[in-house]
């Protein structure tokens, strides 16, 4: 740790979302170890998660199982898969509520990383059984939308010997042009037509399509899918079912390509070459809405939300 280096600079959209929403909390996240004063600190803060977040890994995690389970022939049912969903949040709950994550509670070998953190308890939020609850019936609700669904029962029908990638997958970076770049569709087929799904537990977002026509670069990278005939489908959970499908045009992949290297050489341009990067180039943001959610915001003294508090 005494030569502590950042690891090579990748782009990811949520790599990319942080960048633009803070660069401050960019810089705590990616630089973290530079600091030997701060370094712990910042890993046991880099680890933090929120219950929404948490009620996405969740559902990604209940209907991984769910298709690993109908791909060895297993059954699945929706009462299954809710309790699962239930089991699992609840674990997680306990490791935070516990601080499980705490070098002092953890398991000796286990990695901080291992458990849950959540952002709600590390700090003191009033009403974390509230949201807690209210997040899982949003995930008891997208996993019930989607058992309900012809979607499911038309993946179901299909032989998974077509099924090309899961959750349970470890995460997977490809090369675009020389940048390191990861992406992971949740779920893809290559039954009739070559598909990938993306499953989503929250509002529409603006760049949902652009993050699947990235999945379709990453598919023509590892299975030679080519991107203008995949079909790209971001499923939409909760409040109702929702799809979104589309192909890619040579447009969209394109507008891709440029987002993620005018992104990365944005990135590039405030990383250091051989001396610790300066915080004074990553400034915080203005909104104090980003640092209600940050997991940062118990070591940044340039928060607008610490001076809102403070003044
Ligand atoms: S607390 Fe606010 S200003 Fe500080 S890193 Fe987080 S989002 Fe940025």
């Amino acid at each position: 740790m005494e030569n502590w280096q950042p690891s090579t600079l990748s782009w990811s959209f949520s790599i990319k979302t942080h960048f633009n929403a803070c660069k401050r909390r960019y810089f705590f996240y990616r630089f973290w170890g530079q600091d030997p004063k701060l370094k712990w600190k910042l890993l046991e803060l880099r680890n933090i998660t929120t219950l929404v977040m948490l009620r996405g890994t969740v559902t990604h995690q209940v209907i991984a199982e769910s298709l690993s389970a109908l791909r060895d022939g297993l059954p699945v049912t929706l009462e299954s898969a809710k309790e699962r969903v239930t089991e699992i949040m609840l674990e997680k709950l306990r490791e935070s509520y516990y601080r499980l994550w705490h070098v002092n509670n953890r398991p000796p070998g286990r990695k901080i990383s291992e458990f849950t953190n959540l952002l709600e308890h590390y700090y003191g939020f009033p009403d974390t059984d509230q949201r807690a609850r209210e997040n899982r019936a949003i995930a008891l609700a997208c996993i019930e939308n989607l058992f309900r669904s012809e979607l499911w029962t038309e993946i179901a029908s299909t032989d998974p010997q077509t099924w090309k990638a899961t959750d349970e997958e470890v995460f997977s970076s490809f090369d675009l042009d020389g940048i390191k770049v990861y992406a992971r569709p949740d779920f893809a087929h290559s039954h009739d037509q070559p598909t990938i799904i993306d499953w989503k537990t929250g509002s529409p977002g603006e760049e949902d399509r652009e993050q699947l026509v990235l999945y379709s670069l990453f598919a023509q990278w590892k299975w030679e899918w080519r991107p203008y005939e995949t079909k790209l489908c971001a499923v939409y959970l909760h409040p109702d079912l929702m799809l979104d499908t589309f192909t890619p045009t040579s447009e969209d992949v394109s507008r891709v390509t440029k987002l993620v290297k005018a992104s990365f050489n944005e990135m590039m341009e405030l990383e250091p070459v051989h001396e610790k990067a300066d915080i004074s180039r990553f400034p915080p943001t203005n909104d104090p809405e980003h640092c209600r959610w940050c997991s940062f915001q118990g070591v940044c003294e340039d928060s607008p939300l610490r001076r809102v508090i403070t003044d």
